[in-house]
């Protein structure tokens, strides 16, 4: 944000004194919003404690698919607390009714576990599939994000210099892990084929978003999906499908339904709670059956917070509202309803522009065409007009992160309005972005 937006330092000054860098996640110490502290959140938008109400098309990086505070999310959980509580033991029905709909709708899902977050889910993914194939690699690709835990922990957004070899992005992760992990660029089929030629026999999984939203949108091309499920099945390798963001944004069966292709195992989250803290882990029932969770069993799992009664709540609130209301056709309208709209706005300004997205999602590459298919096209993004522009944005009341790369999501409670004021603003913030030399 510019100097002109005022900020709250007395409250960001105590929140630097006692937590270290005065947020609570890596992913939101964000340069320009240091002194951000948010008060309010409702429906498609937040408030900052300056009394700034913003449009939110950041969203929390997904989960409020329905926007904040839904109010039946929200008595849901309400009701949950009056009646249940966390026990630690047993399930509760609502855990039951939860995997029921779950392994309905996903179809790659015949069993499925709850954990807390997506890099539990993934974790665990990971971990079960070393343990059923007793192999010790797995394969990712650049520009995925997979969550915090150390097998996953590299080449997501990385520096040109870095691309094609190992880009940890954590310290303190031990070489034999990353050793582990060989990362291949997405929609390279020859890549793949390659991998598995030389290292077939040891690849224990290939885990993959099979959109990589982490980096704006990324769309598979057509067979390249299908090629890891034939790698996969023909050298024994576990194939995850992580639908941690993809997930019920973009149907209630996750891009598997849409794509037609079933991995073995699956991860969940963000848009299953609308904004409580879930994920899940699904699949194979010969898989899932190795988890500890079935007494003997081999592959350790627990979570003191799984499947807490809020958070089941929450999630079974949400899926009624995505069975039984449009909110899909509707996050899918705004989103053409943007991409259709920014795609003018850019083209009136004469800024080479890629807008893109899938339904709910969209992102504005300040590049020239064609549309990117794989991480390497993504560095021909303008950095400093991406972020400029976003940064600007916030000044018209209007949020998209102001990072390199973050896609942008509606949500159920965005109205046309919304949509259209985001279009304007845009069209102003990238003037003066321009104006201003491109930062
Ligand atoms: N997988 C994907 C595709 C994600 O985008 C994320 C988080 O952004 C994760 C896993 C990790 O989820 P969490 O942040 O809930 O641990």
């Amino acid at each position: 944000m510019t100097a002109a937006h005022p900020h709250d330092t007395e409250l960001a000054d105590r929140a630097r004194r006692v937590i270290p860098g005065g947020v609570n996640s890596g992913q939101r110490s964000i340069p320009g919003l240091a002194d951000l502290v948010i008060t309010a959140a409702d429906g498609a938008r937040f408030t900052d404690s300056t009394g700034r109400e913003y449009v939110d098309y950041h969203a929390a990086f997904g989960p409020p698919l329905l926007g904040h505070n839904d109010p039946d999310v929200t008595a849901a959980v309400a009701a949950a607390g009056r009646t249940l509580d966390l026990c630690g033991v047993g399930v509760t029905p609502g855990e039951i009714d939860l995997a029921e709909q779950l392994c309905e709708l996903v179809p790659s899902l015949e069993q499925v576990l709850l954990t807390s977050t997506g890099s539990e889910a993934t974790f665990h993914a990971l971990r079960v599939a070393r343990a059923a194939t007793g192999r010790r690699l797995v394969v990712k690709f650049q520009g995925c994000y997979h969550g915090w835990h150390d097998s996953v922990s590299l080449n997501v957004i990385s520096a040109p210099d870095r691309v094609g070899r190992h880009d940890p992005i954590s310290t303190g992760i031990l070489p034999e892990v990353l050793d582990a992990t060989l990362v291949l660029p997405f929609n390279d089929i020859e890549a793949v084929r390659a991998a598995f030629t030389e290292h077939g026999a040891d690849i224990a999984a290939v885990i993959v978003e099979p959109v990589p939203h982490n980096v704006g949108c990324l769309l598979p091309d057509t067979g390249f999906l299908q090629a890891l499920r034939d790698e996969t099945s023909r050298h024994g390798s576990v194939l995850v499908f992580d639908e941690v963001i993809t997930g019920f944004r973009h149907a209630l069966g996750g891009w598997q339904q849409l794509s037609g292709i079933t991995p073995d195992l699956t991860t969940l989250g963000k848009a299953i709670a609308n904004g409580y803290p879930v994920g899940a882990l699904g699949g194979r029932a010969d898989l899932m059956q190795l988890f500890s969770t079935t007494p003997g069993a081999p592959a350790f799992f627990a979570g003191t917070y799984n499947g807490h009664p809020a958070v089941v709540a929450a999630a079974l609130a949400t899926l009624r509202k995505l069975r039984t209301e449009p909110v899909h056709e509707h996050v899918f309208a705004l989103g053409d309803r943007i991409r259709a709209g920014l795609t003018d706005v850019f083209a009136e300004l004469n800024l080479p522009a890629v807008v893109t997205g899938y339904g709910s999602v969209f992102v504005s590459y300040l590049m020239s065409g064609p549309v990117p298919r794989t991480y390497a096209d993504l560095l021909r993004n303008d950095v400093g007009m991406f972020i400029g522009y976003r940064r600007r944005l916030a000044e018209h009341g209007v949020f998209e992160l102001p990072l390199n790369l973050k896609r942008s999501h509606v949500s159920y409670a965005h109205t046309a309005d919304d949509a259209d004021r985001l279009v304007e603003a845009t069209r102003t913030a990238v003037r003066d972005t321009l104006a201003a030399g491109g930062i």
